[in-house]
């Protein structure tokens, strides 16, 4: 959908400012009030979704071209989607979320990407992973040794798909995902040279032809496999997954690691022996949570009742987070002996981003700075000794705020406790 599409909709925005804090019957402090990072940090309406909205009428009117100061109020969206829920409490003829979106995408027609959204396509393109200075031959290096089932020559249960940041980063948590889930008896199969990005950070940055390209690539893999599902540990490939590839044809199940985890509990396939004392509080990673939910296909047209109120025929979907994934993690936490799970102010739908999204880390890096920060400052202010998640982009961002908690991959903790 080009900007000029969302025309009506840009016009539609009533200016009431709900997307800029969590719902009103949800808020505890003034403090932690707040939903959209980039208005919090920058302190003005253009950063906001209402704000966004009148950028791009502006942009629709050519009053404004996505370059310099535009640009750069653009491509602060960490892609989070508080405003997006925030604002489906009372409107629901609006998307701010692929508004955000699309206004990315108009920087990238105008071919004025960044140094580091270029670096990052070239990197795809020769070395399959969007994180510089990775090579493609090192990317299953992590898998040596584990017994997986070559999932391109015999079917499996689980397909496992790292990501980049568990292939390269993150070696031994995903060596740890695949021990656990095959400790419980699950055959895990695994792509081999053909495991690939996801892509999804292209789509969050506004690179959609990029994203597009990766997520065929990798459907063409997906298909070919003869498994029950998609297992992922990051909560960024999930989104990719489960609702953006399902968008481009995508037809398997797709799971993040904590449902399958939580599921084999239930089913006393995974028994936890040991107690870990420890007190802890859950981050919802934005990806995982709001942003988790799956998609649906709808082929429907707008309409207006008495040429005036907009409604859909047939029913639209409506995302608005609610079904997003929010138990499961919170099941394994409640599961492990001796743990105990104190919650933030701004959690499931409503939590706050962690700063990694939306390519923010290198594209804001001092807006992803302060966002991690503010999402430390709220999980000390619950008591608990350390941040547990289900994501390694916020594993590492709320990580490298260096709060003096600890932050840890809920993986880590099943680990331990078993
Ligand atoms: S984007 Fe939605 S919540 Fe924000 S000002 Fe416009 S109508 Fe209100
Ligand atoms: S997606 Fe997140 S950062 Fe972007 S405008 Fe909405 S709340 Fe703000």
């Amino acid at each position: 959908m080009a900007i000029k599409e969302y025309r009506d909709m840009q016009k539609r925005c009533s200016s009431c400012n709900f997307c800029k804090w969590i719902p009103f019957d949800k808020v505890k402090s003034a403090r932690f009030a707040e939903n959209c990072p980039a208005q919090a940090y920058y302190q003005y309406n253009g950063y906001s979704a209402r704000g966004r909205f009148q950028l791009g009428l502006c942009l629709v009117n050519d009053e404004l071209e996505p370059a310099g100061e535009t640009q750069k109020v653009i491509q602060s969206c960490l892609s989070c989607g508080a405003c997006d829920v925030a604002c489906k409490i009372c409107r629901y003829n609006l998307e701010p979320l692929e508004h955000n979106l699309e206004l990315k995408r108009e920087v990238v027609r105008a071919g004025n990407e960044t140094a580091v959204q270029k670096n990052m396509r070239a990197n795809l393109m020769s070395e399959h992973t969007m994180l510089a200075g990775k090579k493609k031959e090192d990317r299953d290096a992590w898998a040596e040794g584990l017994g997986l089932i070559d999932a391109r020559k015999e079917a499996c249960e689980a397909l496992f798909f790292p990501g980049c940041q568990y292939a390269y980063n993150r070696p031994e948590e995903a060596r740890k995902a695949v021990q656990v889930l095959q400790r419980a008896g699950v055959k895990v199969g695994y792509l081999f040279e053909d495991d690939a990005c996801c892509g999804g950070r292209m789509h969050q940055m506004g690179m959609q032809e990029d994203f597009e390209a990766a997520a065929k690539a990798n459907i063409r893999h997906f298909d070919a496999v003869s498994a029950d599902y998609i297992v992922t540990p990051c909560g960024d490939c999930y989104h990719a997954l489960k609702r953006r590839y399902a968008e481009q044809g995508l037809a398997k199940k797709v799971l993040h690691l904590t449902e399958v985890l939580a599921a084999l509990i239930e089913e006393g396939r995974l028994v936890f022996t040991k107690r870990v004392e420890k007190t802890v509080t859950y981050h919802d990673p934005c990806h995982l949570g709001r942003l988790g939910e799956g998609y649906e296909p709808w082929n429907g047209k707008e309409v207006k009742i008495r040429s005036q109120i907009v409604t859909w025929e047939p029913r639209r979907p409506r995302y608005n987070g609610i079904h997003g994934v929010y138990d499961a993690p919170r099941k394994i936490l409640e599961a492990i002996p001796g743990v105990t799970l104190v919650e933030m102010e701004r959690i499931r739908e409503y939590s706050f981003c962690c700063g990694a999204g939306g390519g923010c880390t290198e594209l804001d890096p001092e807006l992803s700075k302060w966002t991690a920060a503010e999402r430390m400052e709220e999980a000390k202010a619950t008591g608990a000794s350390a941040v547990v998640t289900a994501c390694p982009w916020c594993v590492s961002n709320l990580s490298a705020a260096e709060s003096g908690m600890e932050v840890t991959d809920i993986l880590t903790l099943v680990c331990e406790a078993l």
